[in-house]
């Protein structure tokens, strides 16, 4: 019974660890898990409005990891 409609410009939230990622249906559809924690995405028109935020709060610089 999902009412969410197809986004093609949003965010996935992990469910586990909050991990953002940009929207991709294989996400959506849980065919893709989280690389951090193996957790399920969410991609909600809440969780992606989430993930936007959570994104804000980041570094712009996040290509560059400072460690493992
Ligand atoms: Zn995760
Ligand atoms: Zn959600």
């Amino acid at each position: 019974m999902s009412a969410s409609p197809e986004q093609t410009d949003g965010y996935v939230l992990c469910q586990d660890c909050s991990h953002v990622e940009p929207y991709t249906s294989e996400r959506h559809h849980g065919r893709e898990n989280c690389p951090k924690c193996g957790g399920s995405f969410c991609g909600c028109n809440a969780c992606s409005e989430l993930a936007r935020l959570a994104l804000q709060f980041q570094e712009p610089s996040d290509e560059q990891e400072a460690g493992e």
